[in-house]
């Protein structure tokens, strides 16, 4: 093995771009704003969800994918999992 570690191996074995690890975001590469977007909008869902974070994106894995997984498509800005606050115009009649 390397000596740049296990979440290096996964990334460059798997292809993939990044990994999340609750607060903690490993690149395989430098990163651009969108990847840096959608690797941020993994932590947001790690905070939401805690610990069941793993268990449950491997489940969804399992079932949908990496394409249309929930978490990958809200990550991704295409799905909503999770009401945004939105601030209601004020009625001043
Ligand atoms: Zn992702």
């Amino acid at each position: 093995m390397s000596d740049r570690g296990l979440a290096h191996l996964v990334l460059t074995r798997r292809g993939y771009a990044a990994i999340t690890f609750g607060r903690v975001v490993v690149f395989a590469r430098e990163p651009t704003d969108l990847l840096w977007r959608h690797e941020l909008r993994h932590t947001r869902q790690y905070e939401r969800i805690g610990l069941a974070f793993l268990p449950l994106y491997l489940r969804l894995y399992a079932r949908h994918g990496y394409a249309a997984h929930p978490l990958e498509r809200e990550a991704s800005g295409t799905l909503a999992l999770f009401p945004t606050k939105t601030v209601l115009p004020v009625d001043s009649g």
